[in-house]
């Protein structure tokens, strides 16, 4: 059966971890909560995956004719380990609760790094959260900076890094958020991106800036790095190209130079939900100057953090001590690509 696994929060994010724990062999969903009856608990229904919600809320629920296995206490009374993907903020209003039921804890990039005792990335830090009780896996932007920073500077040690982060205004699902016709400034510098790296990688000098724009689709991120040596594009493609899931377009060949055609791609690839949890860099966008490099990159914000999860979860459980080995194991259990697309 494997180490059991509660998730709480069955929304963007939760939904997507749900499903990648179903096809890991070396740990097992027990069920899923909600707390409303929407759309979202009738797809668990016809899933199969075995709905718990507050006690208060069961005829709730079943007056809608959603089938209940029953409640969240008795969900995380027989898991061994919970990962919370409930809306940024809940998460830690539950860190009592499932310490009362001595789970391990998974959580999201929306909650404050103190939540847990580790801020994680796979490629970073994957050693480092071995045995531990609790992670925070960081935000689809941080992943994203994390896993480029993480591909180079092993072997190419960074200076400094400045980067633009610029975001979608919210995910496909979402109604009540926009812009929708306003590019808006995050007013705070650096933003909160650039300390949130600092949390994984403590040592690195990086500012980001952010802001926002009317799309749903995916964030882009545009990033100058200085090196502390001259480099080369060349060593800088063949460190990506050789790093697991990033992927490097070359926008001239494939035709794929915006974000929504690298949706279609993906919709005609034939992933689930257009997801690319790979971390997209523009390859003919990268431009090198001496110790000075520019990157352009596109995060999926829906699924980037999916397989970092499913890292973390082997990370807390010990299933996995090698960063290396687990993320081979989630990216062919996942199909997670790599290198160059085509
Ligand atoms: P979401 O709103 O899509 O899903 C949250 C789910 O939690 C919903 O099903 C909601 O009904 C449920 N919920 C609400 N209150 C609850 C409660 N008190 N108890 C249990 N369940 C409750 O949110 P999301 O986008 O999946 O975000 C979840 C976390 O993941 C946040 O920390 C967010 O910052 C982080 N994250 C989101 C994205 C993204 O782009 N969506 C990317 C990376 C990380």
């Amino acid at each position: 059966m494997g180490v059991k696994i509660a998730v709480n929060g069955f929304g963007t994010i939760g939904k997507r971890v749900s499903e990648a724990i179903m096809l890991q062999d070396d740990m097992y969903l027990l069920g899923v909560t909600k707390t409303k009856p929407n759309f979202e608990a009738f797809i668990a229904n016809q899933k199969n995956i075995d709905l718990y919600v507050p006690k208060d809320k069961i005829e709730e629920f079943e007056a809608k004719g959603v089938k209940v296995r029953g409640t969240m206490n008795e969900l995380f009374e027989k898991a061994d380990l919970v990962v919370d993907a409930t809306p940024s903020g809940v998460g830690a209003t539950y860190r009592e609760f499932y310490s009362k039921y001595s789970l391990k804890m998974v959580f999201q990039g929306g909650e404050k790094p103190e939540v847990a005792e580790l801020s994680y990335s796979a490629l970073c830090n994957h050693e480092k959260a071995v045995g531990k009780s609790s992670v925070r896996v960081v935000s689809c932007n941080t992943t994203g900076l994390l896993r480029l920073i993480c591909s180079l500077r092993k072997k190419y040690p960074i200076q400094k890094i400045k980067a633009l982060m610029v975001r979608r205004g919210s995910d496909p699902k979402e109604v009540k958020r926009g812009p929708i016709n306003s590019i808006v400034i995050d007013p705070k510098l650096p933003s909160h991106h650039g300390v949130d790296v600092k949390t994984v990688v403590p040592d690195i000098n990086i500012m980001t800036a952010a802001i926002v724009v009317p799309t749903t689709l995916m964030h882009l991120h545009y990033i100058n790095i200085t090196f502390d040596k001259k480099i080369t594009r060349n060593d800088i493609i063949e460190a990506l190209e050789n790093s697991p899931r990033i992927l490097l377009i070359d926008a001239p060949k494939t035709g794929i130079k915006s974000t929504s055609e690298l949706i279609e791609y993906f919709r005609d690839y034939g992933r689930k939900r257009n997801d690319v949890p790979e971390l997209v860099i523009w390859e003919n966008m990268i431009h090198v100057e001496d110790k000075e490099a520019t990157i352009v990159q596109s995060v999926h914000q829906e699924s980037i953090v999916i397989p970092e999860n499913i890292d973390a979860i082997r990370a807390l459980s010990s299933l996995e001590k090698d960063k290396k080995k687990t993320i081979e194991k989630t990216n062919n259990t996942l199909g997670i690509l790599g290198g160059r697309l085509t």
